[in-house]
């Protein structure tokens, strides 16, 4: 059979990053996230959609925002080319749920469900090292002493993404938005909710039965 095509849906914090490696690794599938798409295919040639840009470095260069109808493009690209994938990051809203109902078929969709207090903690909890970017959390994975790098002995520093009042901003943007593409699935009958607490070894194999039962 071919490789599965796995929709992961989730807030930040609800560890799409780590559960889309795993389903990268056990699969074979390609990882594919707007972001990466986006800067693969910065020199293709988007003159047909009728947009201020020939292509979507265009956008990127001006640092401008990239309009829906150059992401749609670019996501259907991406997909196109993989043999089996796990989408992620993608679709933000219901039209794009919409668009991407009719560019390909989707196997499974999976949302990682995790309660809003513990994304808060899991956000907010997150240091990075000034000097060389290692990552760190006051819980999860502290260093052996606070605010210390273990790696170099730099400060660790919250990025300003990272805290509390901007943490709790995105998590709202990304209810609202996202609402209506959950219950787009929902009524299709084709999404597994995925109880997304616990460690990560604990949410993978709730994860991974799920995309068995599916395909
Ligand atoms: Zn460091």
């Amino acid at each position: 059979m071919s490789q599965p095509n796995v929709l992961l849906l989730g807030p930040p914090g609800a560890g799409k990053g780590t559960q889309s490696s795993n389903i990268v690794q056990t699969y074979g599938v390609e990882h594919v996230t707007t972001g990466d798409a986006l800067r693969s295919n910065k020199g293709m040639d988007i003159s047909d959609l009728d947009v201020e840009y020939d292509t979507p470095g265009g956008f990127m260069d001006a640092g401008e925002l990239v309009p829906n109808a150059v992401v749609n493009e670019i996501v259907k690209t991406a997909l196109r080319e993989a043999d089996g994938y796990v989408l992620d990051g993608y679709p933000r809203n219901l039209d794009q749920a919409e668009y991407l109902d009719g560019i390909t078929g989707l196997d499974v969709v999976a949302f990682l469900d995790v309660p809003r207090e513990e994304l808060v903690e899991r956000l907010t909890g997150r240091r990075i090292c000034d000097e060389c970017g290692a990552n760190y959390h006051v819980e999860f994975s502290p260093p052996e002493e606070a605010g210390v790098c273990d790696e170099c002995g730099g400060e660790l520093v919250q990025r300003d993404d990272d805290t509390e009042e901007t943490v709790r901003e995105r998590l709202s943007v990304y209810d609202e938005n996202t609402r209506p593409v959950i219950e787009h699935y929902d009524e299709q009958g084709e999404l597994s909710r995925i109880d997304g607490e616990g460690s990560p070894d604990e949410v993978w194999e709730r994860l991974h039965t799920a995309i068995e039962e599916r395909t």
